[in-house]
């Protein structure tokens, strides 16, 4: 990957060169171009295998509560930064880089991915709310499983709804009410549901809620 990105990188303009190289660079070694586009590379698409580097977008810093969310539109080829919450002038936009659950998986996960320690305002809490959070993380991923069980949404779909009101409970909650893209992905999975069932009329209301 290194040869490749060498010769990919020769192919640009000086500045865009620059720009690359003035990133930041979290495995300092014998591979600094790879150590860049592990630091900066963001999927274009939800488990996309492709990354794209950004000479603004790639500088946005993690947080376990972040304010904007980052979003591939394959129709026009960019990535778009959406403010999830109120973002006051000044303040740091923030993006999340992991993918939720308790404390110590999702710090697991950042540190082996990108080499940081995060001391976001949800990992800086105190003990006994961080034990909360944990919680309602572990609770997040064990409903999120069961909703996007197929089988269970065929043969238990108001099981699975209730699910759904619990979920948003729990979201408000752990993301001080503005759960941002989890809010979404929520409304689309009862909107599902909804939908595997021919319930229209609450698949329309579904839609609109989240529109
Ligand atoms: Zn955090």
């Amino acid at each position: 990957m290194e040869k490749q990105i060498a010769t990919e990188l020769r192919k640009l303009l000086k500045d865009a060169q620059r720009q690359f190289l003035s990133l930041h660079n979290n495995f300092p070694g014998k591979q600094p171009f790879s150590g860049i586009v592990r630091t900066n590379a963001l999927p274009c698409g939800s488990g996309s295998r492709i990354g794209g580097i950004y000479p603004t977008i790639s500088r946005i810093n993690h947080s376990c509560l972040p304010n904007a969310h980052n979003s591939w539109d394959s129709a026009s080829g960019h990535e778009n930064i959406y403010a999830v919450r109120f973002i006051g002038a000044g303040e740091e936009i923030t993006i999340s880089y992991d993918h939720g659950g308790p404390s110590d998986e999702r710090r697991r996960h950042l540190k082996d991915a990108f080499d940081f320690d995060c001391d976001c305002s949800i990992c800086s809490r105190q003990l006994d709310e961080l034990q909360q959070s944990d919680e309602r993380g572990r609770e997040i991923t064990r409903l999120d499983s069961e909703i996007g069980n197929a089988l269970r949404v065929l043969q238990s779909p108001k099981d699975c709804l209730k699910d759904c009101q619990v979920m948003l409970q729990i979201l408000e909650e752990e993301y001080e009410g503005s759960p941002g893209v989890h809010l979404v992905r929520l409304y689309y999975d009862a909107f599902q549901i909804s939908i595997v069932h021919d319930d229209q009329a609450r698949a329309r209301a579904l839609c609109r809620a989240v529109i």
